[in-house]
């Protein structure tokens, strides 16, 4: 199908929103169609930025009347190739896409103090949300590496993990209701914040995951935190990943807010020293580190003395020295597509899987040997959110397009009875892969769901189900 280029679509785009947001010109397009890894480049024929949620209603009725797909955009910092369009259009029935940003939806209400919500925009950032809350005495239970870039709708529609899953739950358990414009351009709103409304169906359920394919969220309602208690870090060397499981149950004293587990192996503590400059943290070399912080009043007094006598271990209990220990973790991602650039211009593989707890260790195991036996790996690096069972499998050296190595690296869970995608999404990296963790008959119910929200298939086609024919056309 042609695309709209010029005359009535684009015009219209611009009544919308007006001319100064409508892009459309390649050099200002390219950053929106790169995605966070550079793994995945895209082809769109404008970037729309919408202001208001009838802004972005308006934009979607115009793209329903043309034919034209929609993906939307919140930070551009997702993994799986979600957040831009595919290089063409996945599917015959649709057009050329836009990207639509949501980035000017960056409305927020004050603090509801009794009820301890907030309702924010799609647009903003996690950061500016975390800061927002703050100053009005509450926390935000969703946090992660990217927190200032990453959008709030993002989190979202990707139903966002991050390193307080083990204190707070994921995006999911922190939603108290959503406002999103649906493919035909309607808009439903339910950002009351009842605590109890068995009304029919979740709908802000359904939508958180959904990674912009069933309707583009404007708005979110949250339930708040109360801040915890100053914190301590305790960065410690354990020799393999049954140590620091065992560890994880008796470092902390019982009773003690735990709020991150972490785990980083040798590889990735190397490349995170050349990214940020810092030495090696440990007196001694190990393969790999575990990263516990705990809400104690920031004294140190909720780690387990007892298990922690002669350990190398070091502690973080001010600021900066929990900032320097959380370096390590936190530039993982950008350390490994750094190096990988070095190595030979190539991106990083990055994989995100979940586990049985009780199988990590031997799977990471096995992991580790399927990688040293595939020839095109030159380094590779395991690190994530240990007490979720969530793993980060970082690889350079296959070229962008081998997906045997995703195949080698997925097919493992499957084993396991784990999952091909933790907290991370589908995306378009993930399509084929979807039926390891998932049943034919668990696909079907997902694809009728699709088909019956989005009957014209123009929300983020190609993303969560494989580039298949629209079924509808
Ligand atoms: C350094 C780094 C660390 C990270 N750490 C974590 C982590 O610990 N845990 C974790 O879960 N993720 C992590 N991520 C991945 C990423 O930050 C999350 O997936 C985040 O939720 C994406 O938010 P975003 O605004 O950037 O969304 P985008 O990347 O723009 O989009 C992601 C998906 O959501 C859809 N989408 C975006 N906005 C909307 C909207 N308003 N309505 C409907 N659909 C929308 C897009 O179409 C796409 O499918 C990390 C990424 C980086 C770069």
């Amino acid at each position: 199908m042609a695309d709209h280029r010029s005359g009535d679509f684009i015009a219209g785009l611009i009544g919308a929103v007006g001319a100064e947001h409508v892009l459309t010109d390649a050099v200002l397009i390219e950053p929106f169609v790169t995605d966070w890894t550079r793994r995945w480049r895209g082809a769109a024929q404008a970037v729309v930025r919408p202001a208001t949620t009838e802004q972005v209603a308006a934009v979607m009725k115009i793209c329903a009347a043309h034919g034209v797909a929609v993906v939307p955009q919140g930070g551009n910092t997702g993994l799986v190739g979600g957040s831009i369009p595919a290089d063409e259009p996945p599917f015959s029935h649709v057009s050329l896409p836009i990207v639509m940003s949501t980035k000017r939806l960056d409305q927020v209400s004050d603090v509801d103090q009794q009820a301890g919500q907030v309702t924010v925009g799609a647009g903003v950032t996690l950061g500016e949300l975390h800061q927002h809350v703050q100053r009005a005495g509450w926390a935000y239970g969703v946090d992660l590496a990217a927190r200032d870039s990453a959008t709030i709708g993002g989190t979202v529609a990707t139903n966002a993990g991050g390193i307080r899953v083990i204190a707070y739950g994921m995006t999911r358990m922190q939603i108290r209701g959503v406002e999103a414009v649906l493919p035909d351009g309607s808009i439903i709103e339910h950002l009351g914040g009842l605590i109890k409304d068995n009304t029919g169906y979740d709908l802000a359920g359904v939508l958180c995951g959904s990674e912009g394919t069933l309707g583009i969220i404007t708005a979110v309602r949250v339930g708040l935190h109360r801040i915890p208690a100053e914190t301590s870090v305790a960065l410690i060397g354990v020799e393999s990943f049954d140590e620091a499981i065992e560890l994880l149950t008796r470092a902390v004293v019982p009773g003690a807010d735990l709020l991150a587990a972490e785990v980083i192996d040798e590889t990735g503590i190397e490349l995170a020293m050349q990214v940020t400059g810092l030495a090696w943290p440990l007196q001694d070399r190990h393969p790999l580190l575990l990263l516990l912080e705990v809400a104690d009043g920031g004294t140190g007094v909720g780690f387990n003395e007892s298990a922690l006598v002669n350990r190398d271990v070091v502690m973080g209990l001010d600021s900066v020295d929990k900032q320097r220990l959380w370096a390590y973790r936190e530039r993982q991602s950008e350390a490994f597509s750094a190096h990988a650039a070095q190595a030979g211009g190539d991106v990083a593989h990055k994989l995100d899987i979940s586990l049985p707890i009780q199988q990590l260790a031997q799977c990471a195991d096995q992991l580790r040997e399927r990688m040293l036996n595939y020839s095109p790996v030159e380094s590779f690096g395991i690190f994530g959110h240990l007490a979720d069972g969530n793993l980060h499998v970082e690889i350079v050296g296959p070229s962008a397009t081998d997906e045997e190595v995703d195949r080698l690296v997925l097919s493992v869970v499957s084993q396991y009875g784990g999952s091909v995608s933790a907290e991370h999404g589908i995306g378009r990296a993930k399509t084929a892969w979807l039926s390891i963790s998932r049943s034919a008959a668990e696909i079907r119910a997902m694809r009728a769901l699709k088909d019956a929200w989005d009957p014209q298939g123009l929300l983020n086609p190609g993303v969560i189900f494989a580039s298949e024919e629209h079924p509808s056309k």
